[in-house]
């Protein structure tokens, strides 16, 4: 084994003369990273073309610190990431020739347990996106209580250009590279946008195998969303929807609203898009708009979500859906409805978008999918939003009970995942609503003072080493 310095060539940093450790093991690059010398918004040239992402969660950030006056030591700290890990690794594909692949891993906080986080397949995965995924998840699981810090990882490809067969070996490939970047009582990554339990169960696979076998069967709770067969939760496959549709009811509840002939519209109709329309649906909502990325379907008498969904699942996307009429993106954003779930991805709502909104509630089910303008926006036109670090926290909730599951040997039935995840989530509800009113500021400020106050005790009482 060597190790060498390399010039990081990850969107985020270029144009810095910084250098980051890369651990070389049999000539491949395992883990490079740099830790508290990353500052927290120098971008790269083409980063700057992008929307910045990591500039919103700053933008939360600072509002919300301010409001609470935490410790500006404590501050410091959390304004940026802890660890970031990016890895390039070549891949051999079906015809034979080689693909070069750059994945990240950023660990943002482990203040308050091991790292936690999704990973995500897209082509523009870059390292400012993840550096904001990984901070909203060390927010998620304060805010909600669980004993996790925030991560979250990412490959930057198409995966609809790639087989299943060099998918598997991307993947392993990814898995490989990142090394001892993850561990079960470390850093625990989990599916998100383009991953599925299948991409988990080819990490957990792998990772056990670079393991002593002695090592291996108390180790599966290296990664969570697993399948049920390789060690995962019942109940984790809708668990985001499910904790986005839970949040939902207390807010009707609250609100005098029926759910039952409300309607919806729903942006994203993957994993937290489709569960959250078929749950709300078993409730008598009724979905009227759906987009995707291959384009926009409109029913005002109602669309099949479950129908939906088949369809989906064999055409790749909502495009020339025939339960519907096609529509455009500002058509559907402009759609009168009580509830609109964004599912997707970042910066959907803007100070342009957030205009045309038709809707009573926002309910995030994406991480992000609010600008700090667009919010702005939306708080002024009376738009209750229920914001991602709480809306869509039941994907990490349920999450933490498989990773308890797995290191005590145990399977809990559906009930149970989905009773412990209702308290949990409604409670983490009910304390943000109360904090909202009590400093009277918005839902997105409250969670973050909730979630900051635990941090800022955690750093308090455990001090900073040395
Ligand atoms: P997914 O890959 O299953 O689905 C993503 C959906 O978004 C697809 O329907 C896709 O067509 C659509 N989409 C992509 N680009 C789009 C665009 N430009 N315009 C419109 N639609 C577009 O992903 P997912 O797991 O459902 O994640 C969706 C969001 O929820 C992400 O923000 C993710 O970070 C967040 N989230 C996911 C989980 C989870 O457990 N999977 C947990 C918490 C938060």
């Amino acid at each position: 084994m060597s190790t060498k310095l390399v010039a990081d060539d990850a969107p985020g940093t270029g144009g810095n003369d910084r250098s980051r450790e890369a651990v070389v093991r049999d000539g491949l690059s395992v883990a490079s990273s740099v830790a508290e010398t990353t500052p927290p918004l120098v971008q790269a040239p083409e980063s700057k073309m992008r929307k910045r992402v990591y500039a919103n969660v700053i933008a939360q950030f600072d509002k919300a610190a301010e409001r609470m006056r935490l410790d500006p030591d404590i501050a410091k700290i959390l304004r940026t990431t802890q660890n970031d890990v990016v890895v390039h690794f070549p891949v051999k594909m079906a015809d034979g020739h080689i693909e070069m692949f750059t994945g990240y891993r950023i660990q943002h906080n482990n203040a308050l347990g091991p790292f936690k986080g999704g990973l995500r397949y897209h082509p523009q995965v870059n390292r400012d996106e993840v550096r904001a995924l990984a901070a909203w998840m060390t927010w998620k699981s304060a805010l909600v209580g669980i004993p996790f810090g925030g991560a979250k990882g990412g490959l930057q490809l198409d995966p609809s250009k790639y087989s299943p067969t060099e998918l598997e070996h991307i993947t392993r490939r990814f898995a490989f590279a990142l090394g001892d970047t993850i561990g079960a009582e470390f850093d625990i990554p989990a599916p998100d946008v383009n991953t599925s339990a299948q991409i988990m169960a080819w990490i957990l696979d792998t990772h056990l195998s670079t393991l002593p076998p002695h090592e291996r069967q108390r180790n599966i709770h290296v990664v969570t969303g697993k399948p049920v067969a390789a060690g995962g939760s019942l109940g984790r496959d809708k668990a985001t929807g499910q904790g986005v549709v839970f949040t939902i009811q207390k807010w009707a509840e609250d609100h005098g609203v029926s759910l039952d002939g409300a309607t919806f519209i729903v942006q994203g109709f993957g994993n937290v898009g489709s569960w959250a329309s078929r749950l709300l649906a078993d409730l008598g909502a009724k979905l009227i708009a759906v987009e995707d990325v291959t384009g926009v379907i409109h029913n005002e008498h109602g669309l099949d979500p479950n129908d939906l969904l088949e369809y989906v699942e064999i055409h790749g996307g909502v495009f020339e859906y025939p339960g519907g009429r096609p529509g455009d993106h500002t058509e559907f954003l402009r759609t009168k409805a009580d509830i609109f779930i964004p599912a997707a991805l970042e910066n959907q709502i803007t100070a342009e978008t957030a205009q045309w909104l038709k809707v009573k509630l926002v309910a995030e089910g994406a991480n992000g999918p609010t600008d700090p303008d667009g919010d702005a926006i939306l708080q002024e036109r009376g738009i209750d939003v229920i914001p991602d670090i709480l809306c869509n926290s039941g994907g990490v909730i349920v999450s933490y009970f498989e990773w308890l599951q797995n290191k005590r040997s145990e399977f809990w039935d559906l009930e149970e995942v989905d009773c412990k995840l209702r308290k949990t989530i409604t409670h983490a509800y009910e304390r943000v609503r109360d904090e909202a009113k009590e400093l009277d500021v918005d839902w997105r400020t409250a969670a973050y003072v909730i979630a900051l106050a635990r941090i800022e005790k955690a750093y308090k009482e455990r001090g900073i080493f040395p």
